[in-house]
């Protein structure tokens, strides 16, 4: 093909990226900037024009969607298929490795991966037979203070505890990862880190990497913690070259130790050439200005500005709501409106702080008969249904897994209590087995009562007897055998309600999804059920369900990173919110909730709306909130304010996100400006404004002690003063 296609279609800046001569480089630019399409166009020059065959290609995205996509995006580009390249996550990339060398890595073949809930079980019950107070160390707090330590590649023999709770972390961290290694285990962060130590101290196996991968590439660098540079370091040796693209205004991962300094830290440790962009291709002049006053709020910035050709487009929409579900009500009705005018649902989307905000917006579009397709969160496989089949399938593939065996062992109830369990658990630490072996050397060594060990051989024989009967069948039949046999199914068909019938179905759908899974060619698993298993722990909640229905995007901000859409909608922008509460407490952190916004609003291409409300029920907790600190944050020329039904335009005198008086006197309301009233809860007030009539009507009173409140003026319950 001819090289110019490689290049037409970028800009000066872009072009000079993707044709450098072999060196590192950095490419750091501000969102929307072509970032992500320089990478893929450096490799289709490196193919096209180095002869860099695909082997030789390493390539580190963000999630497994967008690495999917580059793969595509890069065969479009040269016509041809790219089987050997390695594109992926670190987590994905790592965990290919290991799975290649797990003797190596000391690992049993069937190693599993064990996700966060799984991580906080097992934490638990180390707590519980350690005699420690999970009151006074909740099991979460310890299985973040261990990721913590793996991300940085810090080891239980690496700590030096001074003080007493140091210590004590340091005791179930060990005893958690002796636990692990038994039952052949490895939670998120250990997979990076254990296939960083398995190429350092296996040179042989580094080498063979390293002459393999001379061209290595990576998205979204500004995210990336400690190990993940040290792996990335290792790899690259001294003779291979790295492109790295990224911007450290879209750093938001710093909570979980991802380090914006390793950017400038590639660049003297690496010798790299830095080229900015500078244009911005996504979104109207509008949405650009807007983000870049935003970010211009931090203090802590490399600096960067970005421009566009593109129009200015429409103001950004600020709706105020009452609370959460007239908030999500507008929203799904705008969505509506949008899907009304011909537009395709795929191209909306809702972006929002914390994964639990997703629920009300679910009800609202399921209201409005709009489809929608959840990112993250409480994603398919993390279904309790879901989770429990998985366990049956994981302990017939691998006896050792302590988790699955615990999750599954008394469900469904087969009569094995508590004091039965702890019997087995004691015996698997005395003589340090996995608790499968545990329960069967409890069985015939006749320890216990005759019933609890007719029902721990009852679940032996269903474990052993699936084992036996599947290994000849089609993975779906495995799963759909290994669903009846284990009772799983009986027992939730037995559930009633809506509840009962959705996890049957989702059973089934487990089955179909185990039907349309395909081994990948190019990666060697042991059998379906192993690739199978690992797909369900590393790609979870990607393209669940239905892929290829029309839907509506909800996601988190932090999963929204890197992709772009026409139409956005930010919800829950108060303060509290967003910026999180604990963002207040924790230097730092208000700047990167900051990156997280302009990170939010750097995906709209076209329409971005910003939605905050005065009360929010959530974790079942009524809370008031003023709206958000970034929304004063943005020029008053790109923003334009919606109230219910009317649409108010800003008197030029009034100050923003305040009310814009238009009556002296609120007709029908009984209520006139700069009443004096009283409230219940909130005390003496002075009344701002009013609007809407009847059920619908609001009221604005500046209260004397917590400031100005829009309250629903038939629940205010206001006196005169
Ligand atoms: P982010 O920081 O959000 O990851 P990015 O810098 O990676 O953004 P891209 O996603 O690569 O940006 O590009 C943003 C949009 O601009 C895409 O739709 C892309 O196709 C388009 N684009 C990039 N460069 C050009 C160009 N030279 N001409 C036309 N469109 C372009
Ligand atoms: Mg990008």
């Amino acid at each position: 093909m001819d090289v110019s296609e490689l290049i037409d279609g970028l800009n000066d800046k872009q072009r000079e990226a993707v044709a450098a001569p072999l060196q590192n480089m950095l490419v750091l630019a501000g969102a929307g900037s072509g970032k992500t399409r320089v990478l893929v166009h450096r490799i289709a020059w490196l193919m096209q024009v180095e002869h860099a065959s695909p082997y030789s290609i390493f390539a580190v995205t963000f999630t497994n969607k967008a690495a999917k996509e580059m793969r595509s995006r890069v065969e479009e580009t040269i016509k041809s298929s790219v089987g050997g390249m390695w594109i992926g996550t670190f987590h994905g990339l790592s965990h290919r490795i290991l799975r290649a060398h797990y003797r190596d890595a000391n690992l049993p073949e069937a190693f599993q991966i064990l996700d966060t809930d799984d991580q906080v079980r097992m934490i638990r019950r180390l707590l519980k037979a350690m005699n420690i107070d999970e009151k006074k160390w909740p099991a979460k707090q310890i299985a973040w203070y261990i990721s913590a330590r793996k991300d940085e590649g810090t080891r239980p023999k690496d700590i030096q505890a001074y003080d007493i709770n140091e210590q004590l972390l340091l005791k179930v961290y060990t005893a958690y990862q002796e636990a692990c290694d038994r039952a052949g285990l490895v939670d998120f962060a250990e997979i990076l880190l254990r296939c960083f130590e398995l190429l350092q101290q296996h040179p042989t196996l580094l080498r063979h990497y390293q002459q393999r991968f001379r061209y290595m590439l990576v998205d979204e660098f500004q995210d990336t913690n400690s190990i993940q540079y040290q792996w990335l370091k290792l790899l690259a040796g001294t003779e291979n070259t790295m492109m790295i693209v990224g911007d450290d205004d879209q750093s938001i991962y710093g909570w979980r130790g991802a380090k914006i300094e390793n950017i400038t830290r590639f660049v003297g440790d690496f010798n790299a050439e830095t080229i900015r962009l500078e244009q911005n291709y996504r979104s109207t002049a509008t949405i650009l200005k807007a983000s870049n006053a935003l970010i211009e709020n931090n203090a802590e910035r490399m600096g960067k500005s970005l421009w566009t050709e593109g129009s200015e487009g429409e103001p950004i929409s600020v709706y105020a709501a009452f609370n959460e579900l007239d908030e999500s009500r507008f929203v799904a009705s705008k969505i509506r409106s949008w899907l009304n005018a011909g537009n395709k649902l795929d191209h909306s989307a809702i972006l929002y702080r914390n994964n639990a905000q997703s629920r009300v917006l679910e009800e609202a579009l399921l209201q409005e008969g709009l489809k929608y397709r959840i990112y993250g969160g409480m994603r398919f496989f993390e279904r309790q249904e879901i989770k429990d089949a998985l366990a049956y399938l994981r302990l017939i593939s691998n006896r050792q897994d302590d988790a699955a065996f615990e999750r599954v062992i008394n469900t469904p109830a087969r009569g094995i209590g508590d004091k039965t369990l702890s019997h087995i658990r004691d015996c698997a630490r005395n003589e340090s087995m996995p608790l499968w072996y545990a329960a069967k050397a409890i069985v015939e060594e006749k320890h216990l009562s005759g019933r609890a060990a007719t029902a721990i051989s009852r679940f032996v024989e269903v474990v052993e007897k699936l084992d036996d009967s599947i290994t000849e069948l089609e993975l779906a039949e495995q799963a759909q055998l290994t669903i009846e046999q284990s009772g799983l199914l009986a027992m939730y068909q037995a559930e009633k309600g809506e509840k009962g019938r959705a996890r049957v179905e989702n059973l089934e759908e487990l089955i179909s999804a185990c039907g349309q899974y395909d081994l990948p060619i190019d990666e060697d698993f042991s059998s379906p059920l192993q690739g199978f298993l690992a797909y369900t722990s590393l790609e979870s909640g990607e393209g669940q369900a239905d892929e290829h229905e029309d839907a509506v995007q909800m996601m988190t901000l932090h999963s929204a990173k890197g992709l772009e859409f026409p139409l956005v909608f930010m919800v829950g922008v108060e303060e509290g919110m967003f910026p999180s509460q604990q963002s207040h407490e924790e230097s730092g952190r208000l700047e990167e909730e900051r990156r997280l916004c302009y990170v939010g609003m750097t995906r709209a291409m076209e329409k971005l709306y910003i939605s905050h409300a005065e009360s929010r029920r959530l974790y079942g907790q009524e809370k008031h909130h003023s709206p958000s600190r970034f929304l004063r944050e943005l020029p008053d020329d790109c923003v334009e304010e919606i109230r219910i039904k009317t649409q108010v335009s800003r008197p030029a005198a009034s100050g923003r996100f305040s009310p814009s008086v238009t009556h002296a006197v609120f007709e029908d309301s009984g209520y006139t400006l700069g009443q004096r009233v009283l409230h219940a809860k909130f005390g003496a007030g002075t009344v701002l404004n009013y609007e809407g009539s009847g059920a619908q009507s609001r009221i604005q009173v500046n209260f004397d002690d917590v400031g100005s409140k829009w309250l629903v003026t038939a629940y205010a319950r206001l006196q005169a003063m």
